[in-house]
């Protein structure tokens, strides 16, 4: 279980992503350099969509959104542990995304910042992989920098457990 969750994120992040041809989707995707890079927050999701494992394809798509508005967050997460958090830096309210808050106490999450340009805000947008049944398979968790685009993969996590369909609102 955790030797796949580590194979996707190692494969995102050592591929040559240039070299990944994905077909379908309005591209606002820039594929050119060594890192994808989404114009808007909604572009996680042509990003997400085009690494979800086979067997393990997204069905629904979630992009965070603050109470405030703000689309935009400061994020926590440990992939081991498979928890996130994001706080928004407006209003600086903090939500426990999916099931985070219940495996929580035993992570030791790290704050997110941008590999190229250091910023610490991020769009963030959560995929799900379900079951016939619609309980979740598989959730994936992916971020895009808000300062210079750049998208990336910062946590993914099973859910071996029902019910579930609820955790597709909290995001
Ligand atoms: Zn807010
Ligand atoms: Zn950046």
């Amino acid at each position: 279980m955790s030797t796949f969750k580590k194979l996707t994120d190692l494969q995102v992040l050592f591929t040559d992503i240039a070299n990944i041809s994905y077909l379908g989707l309005n591209m606002s995707v820039d594929k050119s350099g060594k890192w994808w890079k989404g114009t808007e927050p909604a572009d996680i999701k042509i990003f997400l969509e085009a690494y979800a494992s086979e067997g393990y394809e997204v069905q629904i798509f979630k992009l965070s959104e603050c109470n405030c508005g703000s689309k935009s967050f400061y994020l926590f997460s440990d992939d081991d542990e498979g928890v996130a958090k994001r706080v928004c830096p407006k209003c600086f309210t903090g939500n426990f995304i999916c099931d985070s808050e219940e495996f929580w106490a035993d992570s030791k999450p790290k704050q997110w910042f941008c590999i190229e340009c250091n910023s610490k805000e991020a769009n963030v947008g959560v995929g799900f992989s379900l079951y016939e049944d619609g309980e979740i398979k598989w959730l994936y968790i992916r971020e895009r920098c808000n300062h210079c685009g750049i998208l990336g993969c910062v946590a993914g996590w099973k859910i071996a457990y029902e019910p579930s369909k609820q955790l597709i609102a909290q995001v």
